[in-house]
């Protein structure tokens, strides 16, 4: 854990205590603060509670003493509208600030790696965190990723800190000076929460603008919203930026064609290595994820060769495109992560012969936009609410059955894709849909589809 002693002495405020919020309440009482706690949620004030807080409700705060308000990144601060306990806060003067804010104001000497992006955020900070681990740094990886920032062990002397950031996290980090800054991509997302997507890019690249001067920023130019603002930080004064591109070839930066990562950032073009021997990052959108950490990790790990290493030997994160073995000849991939129909293209690109486990709860338009990839399906598996919608997109293009629950899907498409004459079948699940009708979250339904094959192999061993 990290104290933050900054407010020692001071009496501090957290409202929302999930994750962070109970990381900010125990790093706040080891640095000596007096610490008052709010959430709707009883459970959560009793951990609170023990970790040294006093759970009074927002109502009834000291207002006039208050030092800080410390947010949790899922209450709104600005859009649809402020929480009442920001208004009241802005009322009082007190500044409403995040558990980055906090980990930013007390670590100021050690290494700090910042990501954020719409899609390839969590990717990107584990495999930056696994090549900086490869290399000999203790790389402490957290944020919106696994552990709270403030969760994370103290520093020694090889640690660098590689922080997922989401877009509500930097609209509470107005101090966080990253030595590096890494921005993935902008598409729509969470407009909800930000008013507009110009007001989304423009936190996304407040993240940026605040890297130390001395340090570095690192933008995939692939998109129009990454690439203005790579043009406008270049004019800005700020840190230096690099571009990431996949497909295109830059005069200056780093690109990936066809798979080859190279690296132009000085004088001569170098080929670093061939992103298709990383197993476990499969297709182009994982290009662009390894592209962006080995220009992340650059200014620390000087070898070339250790980076490539270590980008080979990248395990892949758990529910997206995660390989979970084989039963003879029919590979199984968990990309239950893929919620959404843009998401689950980036997996059905990757395979040719496809027994497609798909459904769930579904989102607007279905997988109408996934039309150019059925061929690639041998036969579609349709499960949860989404069943009956699905199989009506997919009438006449594949062939479809509707399985209902996970449990049965898998069985079907196990035996199917082991009884067909393809001789790379993969049963995918890849739902385009959320968990919610049938599992907690999609971490669970992932999980549910590892221990099913995993109980299938045992029967067929
Ligand atoms: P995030 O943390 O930003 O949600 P993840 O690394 O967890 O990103 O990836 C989530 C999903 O987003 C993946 O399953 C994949 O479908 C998609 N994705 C990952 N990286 C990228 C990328 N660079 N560009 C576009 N989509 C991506």
């Amino acid at each position: 854990m990290i104290a933050v002693e900054t407010f020692a002495g001071k009496t501090v405020a957290v409202f929302g205590l999930a994750r962070s919020g109970l990381a900010s309440v125990r790093a706040l009482k080891a640095g000596g603060a007096e610490v008052l706690a709010w959430d709707d949620k009883e459970p959560l004030r009793d951990a609170a509670r023990e970790a040294g807080a006093k759970a009074i409700p927002w109502t009834e705060w000291p207002w006039d003493r208050l030092a800080a308000v410390i947010l949790s990144p899922g209450i709104p601060l600005t859009h649809p509208k402020p929480h009442d306990v920001v208004v009241r806060a802005r009322e009082w003067d007190v500044e409403v600030i995040g558990d980055i804010e906090l980990f930013a104001r007390t670590v100021t000497r050690v290494p700090v790696i910042a990501i954020t992006g719409t899609n390839g955020k969590s990717t990107t900070t584990a495999l930056i965190g696994h090549i900086l681990t490869q290399a000999g740094f203790d790389a402490q990886v957290g944020g919106n990723i696994g552990q709270p920032a403030l969760a994370l062990s103290a520093p020694g002397p090889k640690t660098i800190y590689v922080l997922e950031i989401s877009s509500y996290q930097i609209d509470l980090s107005p101090g966080l000076a990253a030595d590096v800054a890494v921005l993935s991509n902008i598409t729509p997302d969470h407009i909800d929460r930000h008013g507009s997507l110009e007001n989304y890019a423009a936190v996304k690249m407040r993240l940026l603008k605040q890297t130390k001067k001395a340090g570095l920023n690192v933008v995939g130019v692939d998109d129009a919203h990454c690439a203005s603002i790579f043009t406008r930080l270049s004019s800005n004064g700020g840190a230096p930026s690099v571009g990431v591109s996949v497909g295109k070839v830059l005069g200056r930066g780093i690109f990936v064609l066809d798979g080859v990562l190279y690296d132009a950032e000085h004088e001569r073009t170098t080929k670093v290595m061939d992103l298709k021997t990383a197993s476990h990052l499969p297709g182009a959108h994982n290009w662009q994820n390894a592209a962006l950490a080995y220009a992340a990790v650059k200014p620390f790990v000087t070898n070339t060769g250790t980076i490539a290493s270590a980008i080979t030997s990248f395990p892949g994160l758990a529910h997206r495109i995660e390989d979970v073995g084989c039963i003879g000849k029919v590979r199984f991939v968990n990309d239950s992560k893929a919620t959404n129909a843009d998401a689950a293209e980036r997996a059905l690109v990757c395979f040719d012969d496809i027994w497609w486990i798909a459904g769930g709860r579904p989102k607007a338009g279905g997988i109408v936009p996934l039309e150019p990839y059925f061929s690639r399906i041998r036969k579609a598996y349709l499960i949860g609410e989404a069943a009956e919608a699905f199989a009506e997109t997919l009438q006449g293009k594949a062939e479809v059955v509707i399985s209902g629950t996970l449990d049965a899907a898998v069985a079907a498409a196990a035996a199917d894709a082991a009884k067909s004459e393809s001789n790379a079948p993969v049963v995918l699940l890849s739902p385009a849909c959320a968990s919610f009708d049938q599992f907690p979250d999609f971490e669970r339904r992932g999980d549910a589809f590892r221990e099913i094959v995993a109980k299938l192999r045992l029967e067929t061993a």
